[in-house]
């Protein structure tokens, strides 16, 4: 809450500085409050709905020590939380569990989303984690048949079976950390470039059994988004075969069901653009202030560069800095500058557009207060959930 009250402080005193012809003030660190970091470009599966195609198995890579103090250098200016994913397989990254180890002993939440190849490392990190970590597996099928068309694991024995069978070894070293099983909903129609996906919309409730059978905490469901040309991630089941209608219904009645199998322990939950496309407003949020304050507040650290947003990875025109963009407090203060000049220069109003955006409220909500003369220390915390993920 500190950190963004300055930025709202910093933010209210830049318009007004700008209002008045009078010089910018001091930008201040801009140190973001949670990360998405991709530890790797390497995957071992070639996922056909896979949104980081274009960026996988590139030949960049982090160095270890450099990102370690990159790390420190983070948590010391108010990082609480880093979420490992990719753009690659997390697991893959060959320090992986002592990096977890060493991200821990900084006191930072960390999460970890991955394809579930390697339960055995998944395992070796379990002792690390604390209550509010959590560990999701990107599963989006129920049956080993559809699991093996829609993600083509290089190891061609991987069944949803073996996966799965990690989950209670994983829960046994570890009863406090949340396990969930991540179903992206595709449909017929749906596409990465020209390659077409495979639609499950029929096996969402025999997912939801497996899940619940292999002491998963809960599922999730979300919608597949596809990259436009300009390189943001949208949603656009306008492209299904079938009429739009009629699969928003099928989708619908197939959660219901799933919804039944909740119990003390196991929950069904669904994204907020799911919800949205569910009941036909997904396009509500769409429309983005000019400028995305998000960007200050969570960014995206890749071997191949430092980006704005989870929705632009890779994307040249939201790009903060290199892969070692907080590597030192020299380098740390050149990418605050270049997140000012994002801050700016990034249009979200137009970029924006067509994204589905789940920071929309966010945004507007302290674009509302920046434009206000509400006072700003006086804004009331809400109830801790201690949950620093964004
Ligand atoms: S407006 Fe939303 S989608 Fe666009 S950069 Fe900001 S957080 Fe990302």
């Amino acid at each position: 809450m500190p950190g963004v009250v300055d930025y709202l402080k910093w933010r209210r005193a830049l318009e007004r500085s700008r209002a008045e012809g009078l010089p910018d003030p001091a930008t201040p660190s801009l140190v973001p409050g949670s990360i998405n970091l991709d530890l790797t470009t390497a995957c071992n599966y070639r996922c056909d709905h896979c949104i980081d195609w274009d960026i996988l198995n590139d030949r960049r890579k982090h160095d270890d020590a450099e990102l370690r103090s990159a790390m420190q250098l983070m948590a010391k200016g108010g990082l609480r939380s880093v979420i490992l994913i990719g753009g690659g397989e997390p697991t893959l990254y060959p320090g992986f569990v002592s990096f977890v180890e060493f991200l821990k002993s900084l006191d930072l939440m960390v999460a970890v989303v991955s394809n579930g190849s390697r339960g055995d490392r998944l395992l070796e990190i379990a002792p690390f984690l604390r209550r509010g970590d959590w560990v999701r597996l990107s599963l989006d099928s129920g049956s080993n048949a559809t699991f093996t068309a829609m993600h083509k694991p290089a190891r061609q024995s991987l069944t949803l079976d073996e996966i799965c069978s990690w989950i209670p070894k994983i829960r046994a070293a570890n009863p406090e950390i949340d396990l969930g099983y991540s179903f992206i909903i595709t449909w017929k129609g749906g596409a990465r470039q020209d390659t077409k996906v495979i639609e499950n919309i029929h096996e969402i409730v025999s997912a939801t059994q497996r899940a619940r059978d292999a002491q998963f905490s809960y599922i999730s469901f979300k919608p597949f988004l596809e990259r436009t040309e300009d390189g943001a991630e949208v949603m656009d089941p306008s492209k299904t075969e079938e009429d739009l209608r009629k699969v928003r219904a099928r989708i619908v009645a197939e959660v219901d069901r799933a919804r039944k199998l909740e119990r003390p322990g196991f929950r069904v939950m669904e994204s907020t653009n799911l919800r949205m496309l569910e009941e036909d407003r997904w396009r509500n949020l769409t429309a983005q202030p000019r400028t995305c304050h998000m960007q200050a507040l969570r960014q995206v650290v890749t071997p191949i560069g430092t980006f704005n947003c989870p929705a632009y990875r890779g994307v040249g025109y939201a790009q903060l800095g290199e892969k070692d963009a907080y590597k030192d407090p020299e380098t740390a203060r050149t990418t605050a500058e270049r997140t000012k000049a994002l801050l700016d220069g990034f249009d979200a109003s137009h970029n924006c557009r067509e994204v589905t955006c789940l920071y929309h409220a966010t945004n507007w909500w302290m674009e509302g207060l920046i434009h206000s003369d509400a006072d700003l220390d006086a804004i009331e915390a809400a109830e801790d959930r201690r949950d620093f993920f964004l």
